[in-house]
């Protein structure tokens, strides 16, 4: 095995903040008990943030960017993992406390480790990434609360983004009847073959927030946040359910508690980087079996590790369409 590989490295020196692609030594990497051949990693929002610096992401330095990796394992010291096994890892800390998935080796905690269901492959584990895992994530919450393809339409912001594209996807093999959100009008075909039936463009739900409305569907996944959640809040119908996970509009929440306390709304929080294991196996075991893997292909690009700088920029100007692999050995 060579002793140098390469890394997507974020670094703070003397106050100044950057991150670039370097080559680093066996020796450099954490002390961990699970060494893995990292095959893919994925772009996300956060790592957008933490790459370009344009959010406080990294909390330590040096920092290998990416918030989620598959691939083989090497080397093991513990039990659960022996050379061979396909493993997915995401959130945890990584490329916040921990070394990420911007690297072709990383030295992990197995008690984070999952390996892969038997038939996801490590490129789809990454087409599906932190986002579509956030994305069954809001699922989940959604089946939970009662929102089933009987009881409504259910709405997905931020469509043709990542965690919109592949809650698309689930929701439209899952049966729901799916409206979707998006700044985009250019995406509308490609939001009909995921699975997408009604639209509503991103700048009617963008307006300063009514405190209620109209109900308009039973569900929601939201990823944008602020007036967009707060507008979601007001239409959602009698008993329904919204999932929040992202701000990409803002962090703010400037709504009503009407909804709540008229129409018997609930808000449920979706965090995906702490979420406890009982969930991830249950999250990436539905994923395995609930994700068309045609659409999940049609939503996917493959990009090689020198370019994640760029589509770093590219990923927070809401440029990039559905989920971008990183290839780390390309
Ligand atoms: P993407 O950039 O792929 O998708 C975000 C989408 O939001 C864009 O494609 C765009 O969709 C829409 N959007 C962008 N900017 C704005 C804006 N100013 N106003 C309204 N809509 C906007 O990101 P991801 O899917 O990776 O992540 C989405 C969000 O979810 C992020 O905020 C991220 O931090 C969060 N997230 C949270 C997680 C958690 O654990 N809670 C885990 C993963 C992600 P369109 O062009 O269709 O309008």
């Amino acid at each position: 095995m060579s002793d140098k590989f390469k890394a997507i490295v974020a670094e703070q020196i003397d106050g100044a903040y950057s991150s670039q692609l370097k080559e680093l030594a066996m020796s450099d990497l954490p002390d961990n008990d699970v060494l893995v051949e990292v095959e893919y990693s994925s772009l996300n929002y956060k790592d957008g943030l933490a790459v370009t610096g344009k959010g406080k992401i990294c909390r330590s330095f040096p920092m290998v960017c990416g918030a989620d990796l598959a691939g083989t394992v090497a080397e093991s010291t513990a039990s659960a993992f022996k050379p061979g096994d396909k493993v997915v890892l995401n959130g945890y800390g990584l490329s916040e406390t921990q070394w990420g998935g911007y690297s072709q080796k990383a030295r992990v905690k197995s008690e984070q480790l999952i390996k892969l269901p038997a038939n996801l492959s490590t490129k789809e584990a990454m087409a599906i990434g932190t986002a579509g895992y956030t994305a069954m994530l809001c699922v989940l919450a959604l089946e939970r609360h009662q929102v089933t393809p009987a009881s409504g339409q259910v709405l997905v912001t931020g469509a043709a983004g990542g965690v919109g594209s592949v809650s698309v996807a689930l929701l439209s093999k899952l049966g729901y009847t799916i409206i979707a959100s998006t700044g985009r009008s250019e995406t509308h075909t490609y939001l009909t073959h995921l699975g997408a039936s009604n639209f509503i463009d991103r700048a009617e739900l963008a307006g300063n927030p009514r405190p209620f409305g109209k109900e308009r569907w039973t569900g929601a996944v939201d990823s944008v946040g602020s007036n967009t959640l707060a507008n979601v809040l007001s239409q959602t119908a009698y008993g329904g359910c919204v999932a929040a996970c992202g701000l990409a509009s803002g962090p703010d929440l400037p709504g009503s508690v009407l909804p709540f306390i008229l129409r018997g709304v609930t808000l449920v929080g979706i965090d995906s980087v702490m979420a406890p294991m009982k969930i991830r196996l249950e999250a990436w075991g539905r994923l395995a079996t609930d994700l068309d893997k045609s659409k999940l292909a049609e939503m996917t690009t493959v990009e090689p590790l020198g370019k994640v700088p760029e589509l770093a920029v590219a990923i927070l100007k809401g440029q990039t369409r559905g989920r971008v692999v990183i290839d780390v050995n390309a």
